[in-house]
């Protein structure tokens, strides 16, 4: 485990509000409400409900009471420098956020991004060692419009912050909204130079797959469903698959660890990445995810270099800086032979 500890790590999948473990939340709950006001002890109480494994439906609640608070500017702002300490901690040397842009009475979808893109350049100056990228999150549960709008905030913050936003991820409860209703907006973001990540085969749907396959991305999240003839495509297209072991076991998409669809991926030699996609929500961190599957699949050392190699090529960073995420790879391998 130190090893994979030690390991410069490269985290592609993590949602911005899932990301903060407990302990996190509670230093948050501090930051929002105060040390031993009633507001945070509530807080205190209602994390203990929430603090066990749950079904997917039960998952996307949790979320909505992260959002709570997350929901004014100073929220808002610790969550996304914390995030990016806990990654920073457990020596995760590049990560790609996403987060959802959203209104309520404290802010617009703008300032959202906005501070969300302050405080990861802030977070940059504290946290040196972590390079961090932003994704617009479109939730499909959510209206078109808002997906439109969205996209053109993304597009607006690539102009002037393209070293941080880079990408659009499609996302949200996957029984909800029907994928060819976001294409339009989806198209226009990827003719426009920005990545596309996007939640496909998360829960059973063949027509759905086969359209999100059809249009194309540059990431897959999950994949759970894909089948062997999906995988196929992804090797030939080159699209790797992002793999959450404890998001989908616990949220019972996948019944078990040994049933995870990482190890068909890895006999059909298919790209693939490890990532924690909410590691607060699921209690987990990268480090742990790796250590999973040595665990369960027999990855030994070199495999988990090799993982760690192909997540900074799928990255949606420049060229020089998945260049200089490789020297740190061999200089780890440098000490640790
Ligand atoms: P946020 O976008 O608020 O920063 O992060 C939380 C949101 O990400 C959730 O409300 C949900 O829309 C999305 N999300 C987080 N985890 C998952 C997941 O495993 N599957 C899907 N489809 N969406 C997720």
């Amino acid at each position: 485990l130190d090893f994979l500890k030690e390991l410069p790590k490269v985290e592609l999948h993590a949602h911005l509000n899932g990301s903060l473990s407990i302990s996190t939340l509670r230093d948050l709950g501090e930051k929002v409400y105060g040390e031993n006001t009633e507001e945070f002890l509530e807080l205190c109480a209602r994390f203990i409900k929430f603090d066990r494994n749950s079904k997917l439906e039960e998952c996307f609640e949790k979320f909505a009471f992260v959002h709570e608070l997350t929901s004014t500017e100073k929220g808002l702002r610790y969550a996304t420098e914390f995030a990016i300490r806990d990654f920073a901690q457990d020596n995760v040397q590049y990560v790609e956020l996403r987060t959802t842009p959203k209104a309520n009475s404290h802010y617009t979808r703008r300032e959202y991004l906005h501070y969300v893109v302050e405080s990861i350049r802030s977070a940059q100056t504290k946290y040196p060692k972590i390079m961090v990228k932003l994704l617009a999150s479109i939730n499909r549960a959510e209206p078109v419009a808002v997906a439109e709008e969205t996209v053109s905030l993304a597009l607006e913050f690539a102009k002037t912050d393209g070293d941080i936003v880079v990408g659009i991820d499609l996302s949200g409860n996957p029984a909800r909204g029907k994928f060819s209703d976001f294409i339009p907006a989806l198209r226009s973001a990827r003719e426009q130079g920005l990545k596309l990540a996007i939640h496909c085969a998360e829960i059973e749907n063949p027509s759905e797959i086969k359209e999100m396959l059809a249009f194309g991305m540059s990431r897959c999240g999950h994949g759970t469903y894909l089948s062997k003839d999906d995988l196929t495509h992804m090797k030939r297209h080159n699209i790797p698959v992002e793999c959450c072991l404890t998001s989908n076991v616990k949220s019972g998409t996948v019944s078990s660890y040994e049933e995870h669809h990482l190890k068909q991926l890895m006999e059909a030699e298919a790209p693939k990445v490890l990532c924690t996609d909410d590691s607060g929500v699921f209690d987990t961190t990268l480090s742990m995810e790796f250590h999973l599957a040595t665990q369960t699949f027999g990855l030994n050392r070199s495999q988990c270099i090799e993982l760690t190699k192909e997540a900074v090529h799928h990255s949606f960073a420049s060229s020089e800086e998945k260049q200089k995420m490789l020297i740190k790879l061999e200089e780890f391998l440098k000490r640790n032979p």
